[in-house]
């Protein structure tokens, strides 16, 4: 199999039209750039995030463009109970029937600060929303993934989801995480040529987190949202049939 090359990458207009497509932190950053790209390629994208009013604001967009109509699914992974992810299943399955796509994006960054003085709440609101989250948001969604003819699942890592650097804390510790849970379930669902599971690396991106972890950067150096959106695309539509158990970069 040859290299997956995003910069030569070139969806086509309608490449996700009919696929349903669940985006979590869909209201900011990467995860808005990208409902809205899906939505432009035909997708009816489900919004997901913690703040209502940001998500309400790319449904508005969706809305403006002429794109397929978006749901709202709200769901704040720091809090969320069991019922609240399963009432969130239950929404997509009336409505939908099924999930075509699943984008693991939302994150937080919690504080970078040596382990030796890593504030421990801090661990554990990190660790919830960027592990065990995803790991109970893909188990409620899995049998609606299962019910799609061509269904893919994407976990968003990290440059240090792979490599420990100093610092970096329990955001790293997280990636590592999620990157163990992409394996796992990739291996789990060897052979089912219906679903795939992957993991991309969006690279250095001119978002609030980013801003956050590198506040000393001239952020207009930096490739935005929208210009990192193609290797999303490539997985979630048909062209990335039998790929599965990868990770893949966004930016060289
Ligand atoms: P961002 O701008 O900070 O956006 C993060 C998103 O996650 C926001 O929409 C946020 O919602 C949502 N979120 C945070 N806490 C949540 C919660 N408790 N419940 C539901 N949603 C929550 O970050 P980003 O840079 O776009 O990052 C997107 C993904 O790319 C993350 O997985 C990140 O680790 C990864 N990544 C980013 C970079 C980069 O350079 N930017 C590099 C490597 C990997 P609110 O808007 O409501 O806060």
């Amino acid at each position: 199999m040859t290299a997956f090359d995003p910069s030569i990458y070139s969806p086509r207009a309608d490449l996700l039209l009919g696929r349903v497509i669940l985006v979590t932190g869909a209201g900011s950053g990467i995860g808005r750039a990208l409902a809205l790209d899906l939505a432009a390629h035909g997708a009816t994208v489900a919004l997901s995030g913690r703040s209502i009013r940001k998500l309400e604001h790319v449904y508005d967009e969706i809305a403006a463009s002429g794109y397929p109509q978006a749901a709202l699914v709200p769901l704040d992974l720091e809090n969320a109970l069991a019922n609240q992810y399963d009432a969130l299943a239950e929404a997509l399955d009336r409505e939908f029937g099924r999930l075509d796509g699943l984008v693991h994006n939302a994150a937080i960054l919690g504080t970078r600060a040596p382990i030796a003085h890593f504030d421990v709440p801090t661990w554990c609101r990190v660790l919830q929303v960027n592990l065990t989250a995803e790991f109970a948001l893909t188990q409620v969604c899995l049998p609606l993934l299962e019910k799609s003819a061509d269904a893919s699942l994407i976990y968003t890592t990290s440059g240090v989801g792979k490599l420990g650097r100093a610092y970096w804390g329990a955001y790293a510790v997280s990636k590592f995480g999620v990157e163990g849970l992409a394996q796992i379930l990739a291996h789990e669902y060897e052979g089912n040529d219906r679903l795939r599971i992957n993991l991309v690396n969006p690279g250095a991106t001119r978002t609030d987190m980013r801003a956050l972890a590198y506040p000393a950067e001239d952020a207009s150096r930096l490739r935005t949202p929208a210009e990192i959106t193609a290797t999303y695309l490539y997985l979630l539509g048909p062209d990335a049939r039998g790929v599965t158990g990868q990770r893949l970069d966004c930016q060289p």
